[in-house]
């Protein structure tokens, strides 16, 4: 897959004076039906909060305005919505929905908020769409306005992954938008003209560098607002095509971050992060007499870490150390926050042939090396849906998750630990060798370092569900991944950390 990086209409004011908020506002809105423009209705900012004038919005949809015993109300073919001035409730064909601002009466007449028209137009008028338009001139000296947008663009999701020394948020869309980012103070925002919100929505980052995202819906043009825990150093923004995304990088400050580019040869391997999949309310596969895959890669998982520990004086972090749920994002946020040098994930297999059996490590690949690996990603990954409730995302929108990640950077490295991690397993386990894999796991997508997914035994094989229940195999299994991180090790610690013999030239910035 082709990755186009262009930059558009990204406005970037850094540090400059605050711009006033009026200056980035649409100053009007069209109304559209089915496609068709119906007209404009110019935005009156009162206090920093915009509004349509009620009778000219009437007007446009062909409707009519009349006030009666303190209230207004808006028909357009015979259906209505009820306003009262200095009330945040609308009637809207008689069934209550609350605004952020009331409506407001001047010398002109009644004036509604453009929240109203955003939200609730395409009820009143079913078909009816509306964009925000600007006719605002340029800040002085800072580049163009965002382009009002053709159409109005559907949201597709917002992430946020934690670098070493940066902190990166995406905004996917059904299409192109014009976007513009301000930063001032502890926040950036950015305001993304003709994005429809189905509502507004927040993350917690807390990552030492971002403590928040909202995506907020209006009034005014949608806007991503970023509250910073403090100082950050350079933000940069930029699209990604094919789904269109707005990527916004906040970087440390310079002197808190870690040195960009290859770790220097010689430079110890000092943390690994292990990462016993699944857990809580996401037991992974379970094997036919009922043991879950959850229970056996801890146990698997906690060995390892002893071993590695005592064995390779390398300090291990675990993602989870009981029987807990740890969202697939938090895993490898988790592994680039502490700056692991690498991150080996541990699962068991499953596979509707019960006679399927033996041992395979994958690592990241956009595209799966065969629709075995293909499957296996689908079940692993099948827990992003257990993150964010059923129907959320499809196969081929997970794919796409993964491009913006930053795991494709070290596909080298992460194939020759794959490699060698397999070697061993298959030795000392006497297990059928399934190979190394390529497959598009969320799970390993994020991760700033090398990183491999390990499937230690099919846990739907009644065979190897006895072997993966004994203590002796888990032991066992534990040894063998042990001994390839050894080698790995030792390999490292003589600068060789690719198949070809030698570091890497550079290590490129994640995407
Ligand atoms: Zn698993």
């Amino acid at each position: 897959m082709s990755r186009r990086i262009a930059v558009l209409a990204g406005l970037l004011l850094l540090a400059g004076p605050p711009v006033p908020a009026a200056a980035e506002r649409p100053d009007a809105l069209e109304l559209r039906a089915r496609g068709v423009a119906l007209g404009r209705v110019p935005l009156v900012l009162i206090e920093r909060e915009a509004y349509v004038p009620a009778e000219r919005l009437a007007a446009v949809l062909k409707g009519t305005w009349t006030v009666q015993n303190g209230k207004g109300l808006l028909t357009v073919g015979g259906r209505t919505a009820q306003f009262a001035v200095n009330q945040a409730r609308v009637l809207l064909m008689g069934a209550p929905m609350r605004l952020e601002s009331p409506p407001r009466r001047n010398g002109a007449g009644w004036l509604l908020p453009d929240e109203f028209v955003h939200r609730g137009l395409g009820r009143l008028v079913p078909g009816a769409t509306v964009v925000a338009v600007s006719l605002v001139k340029p800040p002085p000296g800072g580049g163009p306005p965002p382009r009002a947008p053709a159409h109005e663009v559907a949201f597709g999701d917002l992430r946020v992954r934690s670098y070493p020394s940066f902190t990166r948020t995406v905004v996917e869309t059904a299409g192109e938008l014009p976007y513009q980012v301000e930063v001032s103070g502890r926040e950036v925002l950015v305001r993304l003209p003709g994005l429809v919100l189905p509502g507004p929505q927040a993350q917690e980052v807390d990552d030492g560098l971002v403590k928040e995202l909202q995506l907020e819906p209006g009034p005014g043009p949608a806007r991503l607002r970023l509250t910073l825990e403090g100082a950050a150093g350079e933000i940069k923004s930029f699209v990604l095509a094919d789904p269109f995304r707005v990527v916004i990088d906040v970087h440390r400050p310079r002197e808190e971050a870690p040195a960009a580019g290859p770790r220097p040869a010689g430079d110890p391997l000092r943390v690994i992060v292990i990462d016993p999949g699944h857990g809580g309310h996401d037991p992974g596969a379970i094997g036919p007499s009922g043991l879950p895959e959850k229970e056996v890669v801890l146990d698997v998982a906690r060995r390892l870490a002893r071993m590695v520990e005592e064995g390779l004086g390398v300090k291990v972090l675990m993602t989870r150390s009981n029987d807990v749920f740890v969202p697939l994002r938090d895993r490898t946020n988790f592994a680039n926050k502490q700056r692991a040098d690498l991150f080996v994930s541990i699962h068991a297999n499953a596979h509707p042939r019960s006679v399927s059996e033996g041992v395979e490590t994958y690592f990241l690949s956009s595209e799966a090396s065969d629709s075995e690996a293909r499957q296996v990603a689908a079940i692993e990954n099948g827990v992003v849906q257990l993150e964010r409730g059923p129907g959320r995302r499809g196969g081929d929108t997970l794919k796409n998750i993964l491009w913006d990640l930053a795991q494709s950077s070290f596909q080298q490295e992460s194939s020759f630990l794959a490699e060698t991690v397999l070697d061993f397993m298959t030795r000392s386990l006497k297990l059928v060798n399934r190979g190394v894999k390529q497959a598009g796991f969320y799970v390993l997508g994020g991760a700033a370092m090398p990183a491999v997914l390990v499937e230690i035994g099919f846990l739907t094989n009644p065979r190897e569900e006895r072997k993966l229940a004994s203590a002796e195999y888990r032991e066992a299994a534990a040894r063998a991944i042990y001994a390839g991180l050894a080698e790995y090790k030792r390999r490292w610690d003589r600068g060789i950390r690719t198949a070809q013999g030698a570091a890497p030239a550079a290590r490129p910035e994640p995407r």
